[in-house]
């Protein structure tokens, strides 16, 4: 068994969050960040910080998709079956990266819909499998979104269809 993936040099989600705790919103860069480097509070950091892990982080995204080098996160909007897919800023096509559209499109075979979230939102973009309705995804995202508002850190809302 290979061991736990580590962040690195990786603190992508430390832009592309929101996080209650420090009053940090979506896309600013957090005051303890030290950018390609890591967490300058990592002992003290929030409960929305140390419970947060991304899809790579998991191990579910192969090494070069780690979140600094492509520039996306994914991220599983838990028990909702939605991933969000979080564009960093000035890079809007970074999404477009042929590996992982192919990341996007089996997660929609798997039964998940996928919301990218480009420029903090100001594009948005969503990919619903087969079977699902596009009212019945934004009504689960909707349902996320509640969820998130009190414990977790994004907040993106769909307008069309990949
Ligand atoms: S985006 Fe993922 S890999 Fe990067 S710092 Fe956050 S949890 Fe770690
Ligand atoms: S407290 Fe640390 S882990 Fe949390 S967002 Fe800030 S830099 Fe990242």
């Amino acid at each position: 068994m290979s061991a736990p993936r580590k962040c690195g040099a990786c603190t992508l989600c430390c832009r592309l969050t929101a996080i209650p705790e420090l009053n940090k919103q979506y896309g600013v860069w957090c005051r303890h960040c030290s950018i390609g480097e890591g967490c300058k509070a990592y002992e003290q950091r929030p409960p929305s910080c140390y419970s947060y892990e991304c899809l790579w982080l998991k191990g579910g995204l192969p090494d070069n998709l780690r979140p600094d080098r492509c520039k996306v996160v994914f991220e599983e909007l838990k028990g909702h079956f939605i991933y969000l897919v979080l564009v960093n800023f000035g890079m809007p096509d970074a999404w477009k990266n042929r590996d992982i559209r192919r990341e996007i499109s089996q997660l929609a075979k798997d039964g998940f819909a996928v919301v990218v979230s480009v420029e903090g939102g100001k594009h948005k973009y969503m990919l619903i499998p087969e079977g699902q309705t596009k009212k019945e995804v934004e009504a689960r995202l909707r349902a996320a979104q509640k969820e998130i508002s009190e414990t977790n850190r994004c907040q993106p809302q769909p307008t069309q269809q990949i």
